[in-house]
């Protein structure tokens, strides 16, 4: 598929709203279809029916994906599909190598990135970037993105306002899934490293406790994209998270180092993150 024809298809998609599900998972030994607690079945089965006809999966096989992209990051900029839309500075689509075997997602934007426009620039991404050097990669050797693309506050008329950063709503993340999941088929990484509660919880499985999903690979199953391959998944700690918490820093590498093993890696022991 070429370039223009993804994204004559992206707009088609975005003329179909819908929203309010979260994907069923499937983990790599016990297969169960997870569905949103919040929604009764019918409603959930009803949706979905109606989305599958509305909006097949997208074969994301393109001649250009670094035209793709830019395409994909110039509608992001552009976005305003949920509320995050009106009270940015700048969205933040995500940057990094996009033939990577490696991805990293996180949850949103926050007062650094807002101004920036780029992924993971505050004190969360200096961490996150120990992380990565730790694992035995640099910085621009992965591609690193939210799942949304806009900076969600607690106070939205406030926006100078240090501390103000929240983690998205379900709405908003399933307005904005779209983006990082066409992200995701386009760069078809091998593994992808789901930073923090919002990010395992809406690509993995939406469950009542992170602790459920973390440290633990599964196979990425996503709603709207089909990537060329099969693509591994694994949750751990949020950056910021650690931060608040150093004492996670230690299971954080635990989880990271069964990533490492399924990749074939050995971490790098002279950057430990531990020690970060
Ligand atoms: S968060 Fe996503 S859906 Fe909302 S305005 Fe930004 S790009 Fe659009």
């Amino acid at each position: 598929m070429k370039a223009r024809d993804l994204a004559k298809e992206l707009k088609n998609y975005l003329l179909h709203e819908e929203e309010g599900f979260f994907i069923a998972k499937k983990p790599l030994k016990k297969k169960k279809a997870v569905t949103v607690k919040t929604e009764p079945a019918a409603k959930k089965t009803a949706v979905k029916k109606v989305m599958d006809k509305a909006t097949p999966k997208v074969k994301t096989v393109v001649k250009d994906k670094a035209a793709a992209l830019a395409e994909l990051a110039e509608q992001i900029t552009k976005c305003t599909r949920c509320e995050l839309g009106k009270t940015r500075i700048k969205a933040v689509p995500g940057e990094g190598n996009i033939n990577t075997k490696l991805m990293f997602i996180g949850e949103g934007p926050g007062f650094d990135e807002d101004r920036q426009g780029r992924p993971f620039v505050g004190r969360a991404g200096q961490l996150l970037d120990k992380i990565i050097a730790a694992m035995g990669f640099k910085r621009e050797e992965v591609f690193i993105a939210n799942m949304v693309k806009c900076h969600p506050m607690k106070e939205p008329n406030n926006p100078e306002k240090h501390g103000n950063d929240r983690a998205p709503n379900q709405e908003e993340i399933a307005l904005c899934r779209r983006y990082i999941e066409q992200q995701i088929a386009l760069i078809s990484p091998d593994f992808i490293v789901a930073l923090g509660s919002v990010a395992g919880r809406s690509l993995i499985k939406d469950v009542p406790t992170f602790s459920a999903i973390r440290g633990k690979i599964y196979d990425l199953d996503l709603t709207y994209a089909t990537p060329s391959k099969p693509i591994k998944i694994l949750a751990t700690f949020h950056p910021a998270a650690l931060l608040r918490n150093p004492a996670w820093k230690k299971d954080a590498w635990a989880d990271l180092k069964i990533l490492l093993t399924a990749m074939g890696r050995e971490p790098n022991t002279k950057n430990d993150v531990k020690q970060g």
